[in-house]
């Protein structure tokens, strides 16, 4: 998309306009600390700031450095991000705190394209400590901006493909101001968060509204377009805490494979019981009393279990290790099964 001078100049002054009268403070804007910037927004994604501000500020008080971080044993940084999901962020979070101790002397790379390079970093999380951290000409691009945008230029088009995203990513950075990076992505990811929601934008309010194409086009509700849903594979398992005087057996799941590092019970995957597996295990399920179907959607997944409990008499040498009944509340577990003993405590 071709934008004029006067098109660009008349965007930044809004936006900057609207960050000297509306843009929240942010708990890491005092000090630009890359580290503490990162592991924000990876608790940010997918998450509500009400929701994930909690996480950000226990997880910087438990793991005030990079070194902290990286040291951590992971059972001890899962316990902090139990209740977040997505683990795999967490696994991500440390892997490259660890290779930025080992391999870069505890140095954070200030460059976009080097932090591309690191793991679990992407376009968006780098462009975000490039520029609030170091100041560097990068744009943000994610939901909010792209809803702003897409209502404000009045582009159909979501950014799930490459090139669309390219597209948007091109537009945004034509519109950055230079020099002013840090406060012109705060400015546009507050503008979406807090005036352009998805639902219900604050038009009326909104310093873009003389010119926006989808207020005046009335087109708000059909911009951006929703995103096309992914088929999700459906999983099934059976889920069963056996328990011996007071304590519980539990797995550590360590394949490749949905909920790595997290705990469970005593887990069959299938849609039927599979009475063959438990007899092996020596478990008779014949009277356990099953919940009914759970259910946890994943990115690519959307996972139904059935969990039950059974006490057992005898100390059986399970695949799993014992673990006091009062500790369950501290371990991390996937959130179908977190969820599922909250409510039945
Ligand atoms: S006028 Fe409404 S739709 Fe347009 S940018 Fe502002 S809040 Fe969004």
């Amino acid at each position: 998309m071709k934008l004029s001078k006067s098109q660009i100049l008349s965007f930044q002054k809004s936006i900057l306009e609207f960050h000297q009268r509306d843009c929240a403070v942010k708990p890491w804007k005092t000090d630009h600390n890359p580290y503490k910037i990162w592991v924000f927004e990876v608790v940010m994604q997918q998450t509500r700031m009400e929701q994930g501000l909690p996480y950000y500020e226990r997880l910087i008080k438990k793991f005030p450095t990079l070194y902290d971080l990286a040291h951590a044993e992971e059972d001890a940084l899962f316990a902090v991000w139990k209740g977040l999901g997505y683990y795999s962020r967490a696994r991500n979070l440390q892997f490259t705190a660890k290779y930025i101790v080992k391999e870069l002397s505890g140095k954070f790379p200030s460059s976009y394209d080097d932090l591309l390079k690191l793991k679990g970093i992407g376009e968006y999380t780098a462009a975000a400590i490039a520029s609030f951290a170091f100041g560097q000409n990068v744009a943000v691009l994610d939901g909010n901006v792209h809803r702003v945008l897409s209502r404000f230029f009045g582009l159909a088009k979501t950014i799930q493909s490459t090139t669309d995203k390219r597209y948007f990513q091109d537009l945004v950075n034509h519109l950055l101001f230079k020099g002013k990076s840090a406060i012109f992505n705060q400015a546009m990811m507050d503008m979406g968060s807090q005036v352009c929601k998805p639902q219900n934008p604050n038009c009326e309010n909104c310093l873009f509204s003389n010119d926006c194409k989808a207020f005046n086009g009335d087109k708000i509700a059909d911009l951006p377009p929703k995103k096309v849903r992914p088929v999700l594979k459906e999983r099934y398992f059976y889920c069963l805490f056996v328990e011996y005087k007071g304590k519980v057996y539990l797995e550590k799941r360590s394949e490749n494979d949905i909920w790595k590092g997290l705990y469970q019970g005593i887990v069959q995957e299938g849609v039927k019981l599979d009475l063959k597996f438990w007899e092996e295990k020596d478990i008779d399920v014949t009277n356990v009393d099953w919940s009914g179907w759970q259910t946890q959607t994943l990115s690519h997944q959307k996972v139904f279990m059935k969990i039950g409990r059974i006490k057992v008499k005898e100390n059986k040498a399970y695949t799993s290790q014992l673990v006091k009944k009062a500790d369950l509340a501290a371990i991390p577990f996937p959130r179908v099964v977190s969820r599922f003993l909250e409510s039945t405590v």
